[in-house]
């Protein structure tokens, strides 16, 4: 049975389909021994080159809603390394919007005057407006931050669109509806249908859209995902908390009697390690050892932990009753040149 999902308007900015890949000296060596499943990865870092990463897939919908709505101002929020925010000020900048972002201030005080690095590098370069709080105040004021910085553009006679952390929410979930829409179509004409979807998970919208997206395309593929921050219970709550935002925004698009199953929202928190952006010699080592093996390039803060995670659950049988697996590689490279400190034991001589 085909499935049609009905779409809300979408600005096309990415390069889709991204590319499938099997990763078969990775399953040879890290999978197979183990009586794992065959190791794909779907390029979502290819989306784009500098707007790379999962989160334009959430930002063609985000765009076109401020379209809609008639905004001519992006204002979102992340770390002072947040590749959300680095795809919403270059989206911003292609669609002739403006883009306004609030980031959590994450360098020391010694070396907030160095010049940017990574991410917040290209936030400048793409010409958004950039405000740096303290951790204390990001954390404790974010809601009113919004509130006051929608305000002063409608005293400008502007109109801004806030959107949330990461692009997670009812609006932002249709990116990963329409990415795993491709990914199973993919598959089918690799000749397979993937028994599990692995990704990582920092606001939780990937997972939620992929998740949902398989719900309603009557695919059985398990999603997991990775936590990098935050544990199994949040990310539960936040997954369904998005797809439950996206009934409110949404009755109309929602196909007649599909009810979500939460079940199936599956998160597994025990390779965050120190905590959210901080890494690990493993987790270092496990970039290297891809890059070297693949040729593929992850990130310390979400691709990295999220596959050496799995490359121990695979060992541990996790994934043992299954034939094809499939990890989503939602981008980050950015994140590899500000931890460059952290790489130093991660090759040979
Ligand atoms: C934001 C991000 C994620 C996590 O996606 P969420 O939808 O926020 O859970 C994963 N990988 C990279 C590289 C990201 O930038």
């Amino acid at each position: 049975m085909t499935v049609t999902i009905v779409y809300p308007p979408r600005e096309r900015l990415a390069n889709l389909p991204t590319p499938l890949q099997p990763l078969d000296r990775i399953t040879e060596r890290f999978s197979k021994p183990y009586g794992g499943p065959r190791i794909w990865v779907k390029r979502d870092d290819l989306t784009e080159s500098a707007m790379s990463g999962n989160k334009l897939r959430k930002l063609e919908f985000i765009v076109a809603e401020a379209r809609r709505s008639g905004a001519d101002t992006l204002i979102t929020c992340g770390g002072e390394q947040s590749n959300h925010c680095r795809a919403t000020a270059l989206a911003a900048a292609k669609c002739g919007l403006r883009a306004h972002v609030l980031l959590r201030q994450s360098r020391p005080k010694s070396k907030v005057s160095d010049p940017p690095d990574g991410n917040l590098l290209v936030d400048y370069l793409a010409g958004a407006k950039v405000s740096l709080y303290p951790l204390q105040e990001y954390l404790s004021r974010l809601p009113e931050l919004f509130q006051e910085w929608e305000q002063h553009y409608l005293q400008q006679g502007s109109k801004a669109l806030s959107i949330p952390t990461g692009g997670s929410d009812g609006l932002g979930v249709w990116g990963y509806i329409a990415g795993v829409e491709e990914l199973i179509e993919d598959c089918r004409r690799e000749g397979f249908s993937p028994e599990h979807l692995v990704c990582a998970s920092g606001s939780g919208g990937t997972q939620a859209g992929m998740t949902l997206g398989c719900q309603l395309l009557g695919e059985d593929a398990q999603v997991t995902g990775y936590a990098v921050c935050d544990d199994e219970g949040y990310f539960v709550n936040k997954v369904c908390e998005d797809v439950s935002d996206w009934y409110r925004r949404y009755p109309e698009l929602v196909p007649k009697g599909f009810v979500f199953n939460k079940d199936p929202v599956k998160v597994v928190d025990e390779y965050i390690g120190p905590g959210y952006a901080i890494a690990t010699d493993e987790i270092y080592r496990a970039i290297a050892m891809l890059a070297q093996q693949e040729g593929l390039l992850l990130d310390p803060v979400y691709t990295g932990k999220a596959f050496y995670g799995m490359l121990q659950d695979i060992e541990k049988g996790r994934y043992a009753d299954s034939d094809n697996l499939v990890f989503v590689h939602t981008g980050g490279q950015f994140g590899v040149f500000p931890q460059r400190d952290g790489f130093k034991n991660s090759w040979g001589d």
